[in-house]
């Protein structure tokens, strides 16, 4: 089974896991909004056993959102999501979007659908293009 590897965007943080994720959910909560400044996260969840650090733990900050158990995780250099340990230890959650190749594990379901943006309602119906329009 090959490693998934990821890192931050300036590479300082490098990390590796087992391709043995257990979940993946697209989170629109408010919470998940204001720390990607999107629509969503995307976030694969692995049991700390199958994640290593490769580089850079020592620039990874975090911010544990209070009452309730969000984290933003993220690069002191490049500002880029970046794993944590979950509050209950029992989770490495790994932002999908920081990997540099593909997991077995493909995006469960949306999730806080509730406090989904408004601007993302309708999504899939605008024009999409390879590269920015002219
Ligand atoms: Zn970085
Ligand atoms: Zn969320």
């Amino acid at each position: 089974m090959s490693n998934i590897n990821g890192s931050c965007l300036c590479e300082a943080v490098r990390f590796e896991a087992q391709d043995k994720f257990q979940q993946f959910h697209l989170c629109h909560c408010d919470q998940c909004k204001k720390m990607s400044g999107s629509a969503h996260v995307s976030n694969l969840f692995i049991s700390p056993e199958f994640f290593k650090w490769l580089a850079g733990e020592n620039l990874v900050a975090r911010y544990d959102v209070p009452k309730r158990s969000i984290t933003n995780a993220f690069c002191k250099q490049c500002g880029s999501a970046v794993p944590y340990l979950s509050s209950t230890k029992q989770w490495v959650i790994v932002p999908a979007g920081g990997l540099n190749n593909c997991p077995s594990l493909k995006p469960q379901d949306h999730i806080f659908t509730n406090e989904k943006a408004e601007w993302y309602k309708d999504i899939d119906e605008i024009a999409q293009y390879p590269h920015f329009p002219d």
